[in-house]
């Protein structure tokens, strides 16, 4: 077996922020590391050399074609170095026996507390006032909020994040409506009450996502499910972009039938998401359009961004690796997915 000085992890899509994060917390582990700037792919996985690990974020492509590529190069581990894995062909790793980890838990406070931002400043339009004031006008025309005390908000999973949220919420003064596939007796013990997925988008004025991408929740957010939420409705996305059926909400917020948008994820961000494009024509009209609303806000997938989340991840991460390389079963046992 090799001592964990002899094993390679090649990270993809690898930022600063990765290197510096799972370098100061392989100080505790001792691995080879090996950094990529570049996304996994078919364009790149011929070039993966002498590795047994490989990391990866949100928008790899870890498909069929590129785990029989890998699985042909000697690689063992595949570790997402996050919670969702709907990029990851689950059942080709088992068929080219690769064994896949994630981390299932870091800060799922961090994801929630991005959600909250997303919503405090959709309704008081602190973004805009910032600006406003910077050019020396103190009007206030057009900055109208509400209250959010007393509001209703509907909760779509109530997994690590989703739990966080609603406490958040209801430490906001919220009346707070959940749908999950279980229920959490904790949360009704604070007073989360459950109810059909449709009720829930036709009584709350803020509905937000926390469910994983599937293929059951897969354009949840449609023109059906939107007719049937309270006309001026809050949409915050901080999960996966494919839970939203972009045009439908386009359509929706031209309708006003949706009152505000608030997206950190969006079903075509792997194209967009984590790149400076600043200087680029961008081809994708459907995000130019949707940025283009003063009533849409787009973060691009920072929800987890935060000093406390990366330590965690990198540390987690690593300890998966250290565990299945070694032959050891996971500790963590939710974040073993093959
Ligand atoms: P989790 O597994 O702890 O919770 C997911 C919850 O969704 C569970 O309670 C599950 O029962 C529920 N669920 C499953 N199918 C459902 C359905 N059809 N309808 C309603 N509920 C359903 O996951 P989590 O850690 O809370 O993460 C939730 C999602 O957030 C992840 O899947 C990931 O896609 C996303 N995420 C985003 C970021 C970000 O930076 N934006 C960071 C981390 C996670």
């Amino acid at each position: 077996m090799d001592t964990v000085t002899d094993i390679k992890v090649s990270f993809f899509s690898a930022k600063p922020y990765d290197k510096t994060f799972f370098s100061e917390a392989n100080k505790a582990y001792g691995f080879q590391l090996e950094f990529f700037e570049t996304h996994l792919g078919p364009h790149i996985v011929n070039l993966v050399e002498n590795t047994q690990v490989v990391c990866v974020f949100v928008n790899d492509k870890v498909t069929a074609e590129v785990i029989k590529v890998l699985a042909a190069k000697g690689v063992k581990i595949i570790a997402l170095r996050c919670a969702g894995f709907n990029n990851v062909d689950l059942g080709a790793c088992k068929e080219y026996g690769l064994k896949v980890c994630r981390v299932p838990a870091y800060s799922p406070e961090a994801v929630a507390e991005h959600a909250v931002a997303l919503i405090m400043t959709l309704n008081r339009k602190t973004h805009k006032a910032h600006n406003r004031v910077r050019e020396q006008n103190f009007s206030l025309n057009g900055l109208l909020g509400f209250d959010l005390h007393g509001k209703t908000i509907g909760v779509v999973g109530t997994g690590n994040i989703g739990q966080a949220f609603c406490k958040i919420m209801l430490g906001f003064g919220c009346k707070v409506m959940a749908f999950d596939l279980i229920a959490n007796k904790d949360l009704e013990g604070m007073g989360v009450t459950y109810h059909p997925l449709m009720e829930v988008f036709e009584q709350a004025d803020v509905v937000s996502l926390h469910c994983p991408l599937n293929d059951q929740t897969r354009h949840l957010i449609n023109p059906t499910t939107i007719s049937r939420m309270k006309k001026g409705v809050m949409i915050i996305n901080t999960s996966r972009g494919g839970l939203i059926d972009t045009q439908s909400v386009i359509k929706g917020l031209k309708a006003a039938q949706i009152g505000y948008l608030g997206i950190d994820v969006y079903e075509q961000e792997d194209k967009l998401f984590f790149k400076d494009l600043s200087s680029d024509i961008i081809q994708d009209d459907e995000i130019q359009r949707l940025m283009s609303f003063p009533n849409v806000l787009v973060t691009a997938h920072q929800a987890f961004f935060t000093a406390e989340a990366l330590t965690e991840i990198a540390h987690i991460t690593l300890n998966n690796v250290l565990e299945l390389s070694t032959g050891k079963p996971l500790s963590n046992k939710a974040a073993l997915l093959a």
